[in-house]
């Protein structure tokens, strides 16, 4: 019945309808306009002026290990991490990054033995975010190679460990796989752990944490992360990458990442700012509304599924809740050998399984699009199901 009643006005988040019915959604990447609909609702509150005589050094301060580090953004980080709870900050050098992924490259720099005989393996767990297989591999380093899947690797010797919690692409809670005899480093990759996508269950306090703006806001056009990261030689190590690659971070952009932070940590306040909404009840509310409207779907198909998640209590909600990941991890039953090829033909772009060192049966699909394209891919999947398509 939801769905059908969903089919599919717009009208709540005051988008205007700009795709035709037989556009290409294009779901392939996790671009995170989803939260337009809240920041056009903020109004003002997160504007910034920076006039021309402002942000004109490299430096950021001098004091800090992480010079170009603008004071603002680690006070609204660490405060907003306070705030929610889900990653210790005290005693952590924080480093900001060109986005996470400039701090993935980073972390596996630092972590790698300067002097080693050959380059060190680098794994995750399949299915694996499709990043870190280029990111690894596409300077062909003499530091580090993609060793590929941690469930397969039995080499000895130092290897580094990406944990993606929750995982990119398929939602799930993750601990570090390898038993490496002391040569292992890990890197935390906690983009996905935020209230809106799953429960709190515990303040994270790994060795390197990353985290980046895109996933929590939504501003992924700002190209800010940050990494949390426990020990000084590797922060200093990771910081010399940075130099090196692009001798800093844009002030413009840190400036506006530490107001807009600053915007949902005052949201969460007990009595907040006029006209202020909470962030995370916001934002969850919609996760929880699309995959309730996804579930809704694929419930009655049997074509497709989707993963389940176990309710877990969240420590910043305190309440019962389950992963509702910024990902749909879908996967056909049916038989199709590669489910991306089969959706193209539907005119619904998603990536491959295959990229993630998965099965071509499954593919990733966005959950954070804007409604509008949400709304027709769920029509679009409504249609491949109905028994008079042919197609299958
Ligand atoms: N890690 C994970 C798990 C991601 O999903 C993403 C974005 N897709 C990133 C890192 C990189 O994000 P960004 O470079 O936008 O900060």
């Amino acid at each position: 019945a939801c769905v059908s009643k969903c089919t599919f006005s717009t009208e709540a988040t005051g988008e205007k309808r700009s795709l035709s019915s037989d556009a290409i959604i294009n779901l392939d990447h996790g671009d995170p306009t989803m939260l337009e609909t809240y920041w056009r609702k903020m109004g003002d509150k997160c504007t910034v002026v920076i006039s021309g005589y402002q942000s004109l050094s490299y430096f950021a301060n001098t004091k800090n290990i992480c010079w170009f580090l603008e004071p603002q953004l680690e006070e609204e980080v660490k405060r907003l991490h306070r705030v929610v709870g889900n990653a210790a900050v005290d005693d952590y050098y924080m480093v900001v990054g060109t986005g996470s992924t400039q701090l993935l490259q980073a972390a596996l720099f630092a972590l790698s033995p300067p002097d080693g005989s050959e380059p060190v393996s680098v794994v995750s767990a399949a299915p694996y975010y499709s990043c870190y297989p280029e990111v690894t591999d596409f300077l062909r380093s003499g530091l580090y190679k993609w060793a590929g899947d941690a469930n397969a690797f039995d080499k000895d010797g130092p290897y580094i460990e990406f944990v993606t919690s929750p995982n990119n692409p398929d939602g799930t809670i993750r601990e570090a796989i390898v038993k490496g005899y002391g040569g292992g480093k890990l890197v935390h990759d906690l983009a996905y752990y935020w209230p809106q996508y799953t429960p709190i269950t515990s303040c994270a306090h790994h060795d390197i944490m990353l985290f980046t703006f895109s996933k929590c806001t939504g501003h992924a056009g700002s190209r800010i992360g940050w990494a949390l990261v426990k020990e000084k030689e590797v922060a200093r190590r990771m910081i010399k990458f940075m130099e090196v690659s692009t001798i800093g971070v844009s002030k413009e952009s840190q400036i506006r990442a530490a107001k807009i932070l600053g915007v949902i940590s005052d949201s969460c306040l007990p009595v907040p700012p006029p006209d202020s909404i909470n962030f995370f009840k916001f934002s969850q509310n919609l996760m929880v509304q699309r995959w309730d409207e996804l579930r809704e779907v694929v419930g009655h198909s049997e074509i497709f599924s989707l993963p389940e998640y176990p309710q877990d209590y969240c420590l910043f909600t305190g309440k019962f809740t389950e992963t509702h990941p910024a990902f749909a991890w879908l996967k056909c039953n049916k038989d199709i050998e590669d489910l991306g090829k089969f959706l193209k033909g539907h005119k619904v772009l998603a990536r491959s399984g295959r990229r993630f060192g998965s099965d071509p049966k499954y593919v990733r699909v966005s959950m954070v699009s804007k409604e509008e394209e949400f709304k027709l891919f769920l029509e679009r999947l409504l249609a491949i199901q109905a028994p008079t398509n042919g197609n299958l």
